[in-house]
């Protein structure tokens, strides 16, 4: 008698699944080979043009939980994107094949950016019996370099700047073995066959003994050094020692930009900075950026003047792991280079740039194939927000909300970036550095070079910004493609509605220091009613001249009184800044002339005139400092707004901000302190921008809302100014996966060449 059982032998089946998305050189295939051995399923899987390709045949219910599977637990690196797949005819097939990759430069193709020493492998690295004990350069598929030693596509070890380096047989057993955690990592490598580190006088002489050793020992002595990290080289001292960060200064010409400082571990971060959660997990990611935190004091005081805020991150290589325990001090870890130029790669360009600047220089002989800064993020209103989009973030594409055609964006001139589109995709490259010398455009066209090999796409329009001295506009007309100019403002607020989707119109706020208007004159304090095709300015701050142009940006007490000239407070406001009467009449005979003194709304440059004012800053000598210092020195409760005033000039509103500064100088004068009038300059922008925002409501019925500019990166401003328009009924959106600053222009300006190209 046959037995009916209520668990009946389930049919086999054979399914052809392709996966979509960064699943190469994530370790995706032998993780699919052991789900294949969990489940029991037979087949093979293999990489074509970079779509993973799957034959599974078993038991129904096993090829089932297989597919499932292949998202749910997908490695730590993979961005899983779309799984199909065809029934197909079993065949009868036992065991489970990895086969190598094929293809060329047909479909999507992605690069997994570079990640931070995986936990296997940090363990490995301190382990004394392990074979890679203290080796700098140990890695598996869940992490190590990408990104900056890819030199084309399909990602394998022959085409990476790895395929000098011949494996040793232990490294190549690891290698070919599916079930081992290098299987394919293709930067696999040990102390015998690998990479190697050195260690240079100023001279270019190598030093004897441990290198790791020797340099730590520099660094306990007060001492300068060069070290090639990932993505180029770093500067480092320590960071507890204030005449060796002076002397790091002096030596960079940095006089007060903040320096990052990297610590050992999460345990000794805790005992520097006030952290929470969220921080100490982004600290801690795979990304591991730079993360802005609050100090508690324990660093030396010229790492960051005038900040409360420090930029904190923790080892994202074995080499930085290896030197952090070995000195057990917090250090400086800033890009090797002069203030702003593109970071060094090369080891003869290292010792050449860098020998005036080091006491040493640590290196090894793996090229970088790829620049790379750090990525600098913050966490705001609980959200990640990224301000300098670099390491371990690039190449990522950010999805964009319609298909495109293959286009360039070739960005603005400060923290350059390009951004290479087609389809849904938008390869957004790494921050590049100020685009405004030889030395930045070959790090930018060599980067261009990179992603339009590695992604092949080849763009068919440039898009670009206004200004057309800006050497990415040049740069743009030099490609004779077809060129879409894109205004500067615009582009700020297309990039959110990329980041976030967004079909608009949208009413867009973008404040920053300078962008060329449409209208020919310069802008930076503007609310604008778009979408991707067009904007229409609907506010703005009102315009006063910026006393001998761009001069006035590094001095910002020249804003401080054209402001105050326009508000009708100049011998005060002259008095408070100590300025004597020539000082105050040469900014008068500029104003009034108007010579070499364009008019502005930049939102920048009122900042810039109220921290000086304040006497919060009065020099400035690096970007957007004194408004950084101005949200550093507010006080938070500080009450009540000041009086400031909305006109409709033909159409466009103005924010009149005469009786705000009148107010602001009254309050000085009275000996009110920097702190109060600061928050209570915040608290008035708060109040205004919401203003100009209901207004433009009213008259559009747009209740959506995107900020954007350099402006909002400031922490305070932003959280209350998204704070009060959602406690209105706004919807509003911020840059976060993109910079709010410059860095952003290039992704909106590929959205609007489409929005205008589909016209
Ligand atoms: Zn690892
Ligand atoms: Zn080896
Ligand atoms: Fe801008």
């Amino acid at each position: 008698m046959a037995e009916a059982s209520d668990t009946a032998p389930s049919e086999t089946c054979a399914r052809a699944i392709e996966v979509r998305g960064t699943v190469q050189g994530v370790g995706f295939r032998p993780f699919v080979w052991r789900l294949a051995q969990r489940f029991g399923v037979a087949g093979r899987v293999r990489n074509v043009n970079g779509v993973v390709q799957i034959r599974a045949e078993g038991e129904q219910q096993d090829v089932e939980a297989f597919c499932e599977a292949l998202r749910s637990e997908a490695p730590p690196l993979a961005v899983v994107g779309e799984v199909t797949w065809d029934g197909v005819e079993t065949s009868g097939a036992v065991g489970f094949e990895v086969d190598s990759s094929l293809g060329g430069a047909e479909g999507e193709r992605f690069v997994p950016p570079d990640a931070s020493t995986c936990p296997a492998c940090l363990e490995e690295l301190f382990d004394p019996n392990d074979r890679r004990y203290r080796y700098a350069f140990i890695n598996c598929t869940d992490c190590g370099p990408r990104f900056t030693i890819i030199e084309d596509l399909p990602y394998d070890r022959e085409r990476t700047c790895m395929s000098v380096f011949q494996m040793c047989e232990e490294c190549s057993r690891e290698y070919l073995d599916p079930a081992n955690r290098r299987f394919h990592a293709e930067p696999v490598a040990c102390p015998k066959c690998g990479p190697r580190l050195t260690l240079w006088d100023t001279s270019g002489r190598e030093t004897l003994g441990d290198p790791i050793e020797a340099a730590a020992a520099l660094l306990g002595d007060g001492k300068i050094l060069a070290l090639k990290g990932l993505g180029g080289f770093h500067l480092a001292c320590s960071a507890i020692d204030d005449a060796a960060v002076s002397e790091l200064r002096w030596r960079k010409s940095r006089p007060d930009k903040p320096f990052a400082v990297m610590i050992r571990d999460l345990e000794a971060a805790r005992g520097l900075f006030d952290m929470s959660r969220d921080e100490e997990e982004l600290l801690g990611s795979r990304i591991a950026p730079i993360v802005l935190v609050r100090d508690k004091g324990g660093l030396a005081p010229s790492v960051a003047p005038g900040h409360r805020r420090q930029g904190a991150m923790l080892p994202s290589t074995p080499l930085h792991h290896l030197l952090l325990r070995e000195t057990d001090l917090p250090l400086v870890m800033t890009s090797g280079n002069l203030s702003e130029e593109p970071i060094c790669i090369g080891n003869d360009e290292a010792r050449e740039r860098l020998g005036g600047l080091a006491d040493a220089i640590m290196t090894h002989d793996r090229e970088i194939v790829a620049r790379y800064d750090d990525s600098v993020m913050l966490i705001s209103d609980g959200r990640p927000r990224v301000f300098r989009r670099a390491r371990s973030l690039a190449p990522s594409p950010v999805e964009l909300p319609a298909e495109v055609a293959p286009v360039l964006g070739c960005g603005a001139e400060l923290n350059a970036t390009f951004c290479l589109a087609s389809g849904r995709n938008a390869f957004l490259s790494q921050h590049i550095g100020d685009f405004d010398s030889e030395e930045a455009e070959r790090a930018y066209t060599d980067a261009l070079a990179c992603y339009r090999r590695l992604f092949g796409i080849e763009p068919e329009a440039v898009a670009h910004d206004l200004h057309p001295d800006f050497l990415s506009t040049r740069f743009a007309e030099r490609t004779g493609l077809p060129s879409v100019p894109v205004g500067h403002h615009h582009a700020h607020i297309a990039a959110v509605m990329a980041e976030h989707q967004l079909p608009g119109p949208v009413i867009g706020v973008a404040f920053d220091g300078f962008g060329l208007g449409d209208d020919g004159t310069a802008w930076g304090g503007e609310f604008l009613v778009c979408d991707w095709k067009g904007a229409t300015r609907a506010g703005r701050l009102r315009q006063v001249r910026q006393p001998g142009g761009d001069a006035a940006v590094r001095d910002p007490a020249r804003m401080a009184l054209a402001h105050a000239m326009d508000a009708g407070v100049l011998e005060e406001a002259a008095e408070l800044l100590g300025e004597g009467a020539s000082a105050a009449s040469v900014v008068e005979a500029q104003v009034s002339s108007g010579l070499g003194s364009p008019l502005t709304s930049s939102a920048g440059r009122l900042f810039d005139a109220v921290s000086a004012l304040a006497g919060v800053c009065r020099l400035a000598t690096y970007e957007g400092q004194p408004a950084m210092l101005l949200e550093q020195a507010a006080e938070v409760g500080a009450i009540p707004e000041y009086p400031f005033g909305v006109e409709d000039e033909g159409g466009v509103l103005v924010l009149d901000t005469r009786p705000m500064i009148a107010a602001i100088v009254g309050d000085l004068s009275r000996g009110i302190g920097p702190g109060s009038v600061a928050g209570r300059f915040h608290r008035t922008l708060v109040s205004a921008v919401l203003e100009i925002c209901r207004i433009t409501r009213g008259g559009t019925g747009i209740d959506t809302v995107c900020l954007s500019g350099g402006v909002f990166q400031n922490e305070l401003l932003t959280s209350n100014v998204v704070a009060s328009l959602a406690a209105c009924g706004f919807q509003v959106f911020v840059s976060e996966k993109v910079p709010a600053g410059d860095g952003g222009i290039s992704l909106g300006q590929v959205l609007v060449a489409h929005g205008k190209m589909e016209e």
